[in-house]
């Protein structure tokens, strides 16, 4: 063995004896509120499949006719030969959308969020960045020289203080919008009146909102109702916006133009593909036409939890179809899962050091798709199993 081998092979197995090692589990079907699991039909309550998009078949059959008339791939970046007539609709869609200036297309919102910091902020600058943001946004922040603070989660007080510290040229507040493990939806109303305060930019990435979390769909600014206030928006299309890949920047037109001259994961990454491109426009097309899918989302998180906060379990978070389920417990959780999907109920247990110790918890996340008989179902497992476990 090298010597790489035996170093990783030691660094594996403290990985697993720390209980933390992750199982990929083999899904046999597509994605849909039904997929079989290890040969058997389970109920998926674990997929960022909000609008149940991810196999919609309008967004199939789109993106069939984009590969039969723009080809499966540009095998270019897009200021070589990767621009298409559709990349320049998706862009301009998801401006119009958002009513922002411009918007640019990355193959993924972890790299919009590694593209970001680097090339607006410099030395002279600085980021106040929320404790508990997303892994993207953490290592898009450590490559720019900017001066950066990190406040409380959610936390205006401590947010406040930072800003008023600071002298910098440009101040940013790069939050979340939704935080995923605790399905909170970040305030940005009060952090838009610092950033107004303060004379602060404000940077969401809307990754768990875009397309479903408010009246239309415009993610967490239009839930609090405060769109218009905030400056730079990163998000992805690989949840509700049809689940397969690729993410966004929308900003004002200076700060798209500059991202497409100087940000690196941009200029070195291949176009998004066709097919790609104009799957995500139907996407917007359906999410534009019919507000029906985003209510029965609303409705389907309203009333499970409802009834699993009726049945006796705590439940973290705002109105949001990521549901946490707290047990506390990191063996009861894991038990907890294993005995609903014996059940046919698929839900991922979370535990350190994903969540903090001692928060181990259950996360459903609900989808438009899901029927009520479906969340009866759940409910109704959820009582057993949490009976069983003396958790309620
Ligand atoms: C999912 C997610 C990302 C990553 O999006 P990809 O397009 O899959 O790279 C970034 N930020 C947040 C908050 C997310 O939830």
């Amino acid at each position: 063995m090298k010597k790489i081998d035996q170093i990783l092979k030691k660094e594996l197995e403290t990985i697993k004896n720390q209980g933390t090692y992750k199982n990929e589990r083999i899904i046999e079907t597509a994605q849909e509120d039904e997929i079989n699991v290890l040969g058997k039909k389970v109920l998926n309550f674990c997929a960022n499949n909000y609008l149940g998009l991810a196999n919609n078949s309008e967004i199939r059959k789109a993106a069939i006719s984009a590969i039969e008339q723009w080809g499966f791939g540009l095998g270019s970046v897009r200021f070589i030969c990767g621009t298409q007539t559709i990349h320049k609709e998706l862009e301009e869609t998801v401006s119009n959308f958002l009513n922002m200036e411009d918007t640019i297309l990355y193959s993924s919102c972890f790299d919009a969020n590694g593209g970001l910091f680097e090339t607006i902020l410099n030395k002279e600058d600085a980021v106040f960045s929320d404790e508990l943001n997303h892994a993207s946004i953490i290592d898009g922040i450590r490559l720019c020289k900017a001066q950066k603070y990190r406040y409380k989660n959610c936390d205006m007080v401590d947010l406040e203080n930072q800003l008023k510290e600071s002298t910098a040229r440009i101040k940013l507040i790069a939050t979340d919008g939704v935080f995923s493990m605790d399905g909170t939806i970040a305030p940005i109303d009060q952090i838009v009146k610092l950033a107004a305060k303060y004379d602060a930019l404000v940077m969401v990435d809307d990754c768990h909102a875009t397309g479903f979390i408010g009246l239309n769909g415009k993610g967490s600014g239009e839930h609090h109702n405060v769109l218009n206030q905030v400056d730079i928006i990163t998000s992805t299309f690989g949840k509700a916006l049809g689940g397969a890949s690729g993410g966004f920047v929308s900003a004002s037109s200076n700060i798209i133009n500059i991202l497409r001259q100087r940000s690196r994961p941009y200029l070195f990454s291949n176009s998004l593909a066709p097919a790609l491109v104009v799957a995500c426009l139907k996407a917007f097309e359906i999410i534009n036409n019919d507000n029906g899918l985003i209510s029965k989302l609303h409705e389907n998180t309203h009333y499970f939890r409802k009834k699993i906060h009726e049945i006796g379990f705590e439940v973290k978070g705002d109105s949001h179809p990521i549901v946490p389920i707290m047990i506390y417990d990191a063996k009861k959780t894991v038990a907890m899962s294993e005995m609903l999907l014996e059940k046919n109920i698929y839900v991922i247990p979370f535990s350190f050091p994903v969540v903090p110790k001692d928060q181990a918890r259950i996360r459903v996340q609900l989808s438009s798709l899901h029927t009520q008989q479906q969340l009866d179902y759940a409910v109704e497992a959820f009582h057993d199993c949490g009976k069983s476990l003396n958790i309620i």
